[in-house]
């Protein structure tokens, strides 16, 4: 079993959403990693206390990370950074919004306030860049990183959303801390982007009755490519390795809307439906959309039974909002 150190507060509680069963026909339920109980909460929290054992065991001074202005992982990453007294500095790109570059999309997310209000308060450095590539936005990264081994530092890289093999390992753990939780779901449902949250879980109910459906936020599919190579990375770390295809990834593409970072009308319709049925709050750019998914996949009836929505987090970018 890789080290870990404990950051959040689990297990996390899982509970019926009564009203939207009703509503809906199903007997929904939700896993709320929007209260991990760290760093304002998020999915993030469960792989950072692997990660961040790993860079304390490497004895790092600075952790350097990606991801975009408003990422949910950069905040959570430098939420753990302060606990260990490391120093935190992420390359990040405005989505879609950019001051240097706008962009024909919109209403998009505020390069302000939300996230980057909390990474101010962390000390986190934020190296900001106009919206680019991914392979543009990894190499200003290296660049970070090189420019503080320049100075002496020893530097720990991690991964856009924490999405290494350690990341998907928590996520295995997540999907065993369920298991513990509840009789077995029909469905889990999940929003994905880097894919670890995913790719845990889905190594983890390989060969069970659940079915584990990611949401994609972003457009791209071939992201289940990159899903297959991250769970061959994580098979080491396994009893059993789950060997996992590109097949064997439910990934549904039909809600990302516009783009990435980029909230959609169905995504925030979802929002308010939750937060008006619930008083629960969802994100514009993950979980959201991914609810739109769930709601549009219900009332079709292609989700029935027991379904889980696993709540990622990601609520500080309400403030950012436009
Ligand atoms: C990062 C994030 C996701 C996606 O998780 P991955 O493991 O990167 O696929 C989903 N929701 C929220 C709120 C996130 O911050």
């Amino acid at each position: 079993m890789p080290p870990k150190v404990p950051l959040i507060q689990g297990p996390t509680p899982l509970h019926r959403l009564d009203h939207l069963s009703r509503e809906l026909g199903i007997d929904l339920w939700i896993k709320r990693d929007d209260l991990t109980g760290f760093g304002l909460g998020g999915n993030k929290g469960r792989k950072l206390e692997y990660l961040m054992a790993d860079a304390l065991a490497q004895e790092a001074e600075v952790v350097v990370s990606c991801g975009s202005t408003q990422s949910n992982f950069v905040r959570q990453l430098g939420a753990a950074c302060s606990v260990f007294g490391m120093k935190c500095a992420a390359a990040v790109m405005e989505i879609p919004r950019s001051d240097y570059n706008p962009l024909p999309v919109g209403p998009g997310l505020h390069g302000v306030g939300g996230n980057v209000l909390i990474d101010e308060m962390l000390g986190a450095e934020l190296r900001r860049f106009p919206n680019g590539t991914w392979d543009e936005l990894y190499a200003e990264m290296e660049a970070v990183a090189c420019e503080y081994e320049a100075a002496g530092k020893k530097v720990y890289r991690c991964p856009i959303g924490g999405s290494t093999p350690l990341g998907a390992y928590a996520f295995v753990q997540a999907g065993r801390e369920i298991m513990l939780q509840s009789d077995p779901f029909d469905w889990i449902v999940t929003a994905s982007s880097s894919g670890s949250t995913h790719t845990g879980l889905q190594a983890c109910f390989k060969g069970t009755s659940t079915k584990v459906l990611g949401m994609a936020s972003d457009p791209e599919p071939d992201l289940v490519d990159d899903y297959a190579d991250l769970s061959a990375q994580l098979d080491p770390l396994l009893e059993e390795p789950a060997n996992l295809r590109p097949e064997d990834f439910l990934l549904n593409l039909d809600f990302v809307g516009e783009g990435y970072g980029v909230p959609s009308p169905a995504g925030n319709a979802a929002i308010l439906r939750m937060a008006r049925t619930e008083g629960i709050f969802l994100d514009p750019i993950y979980s959201g959309k991914a609810f739109a998914g769930l709601l549009s996949l219900a009332e079709v009836g292609e989700l029935k039974g027991r379904v889980l929505f696993w709540h990622t987090g990601g609520i500080p970018t309400l403030f950012a909002m436009e």
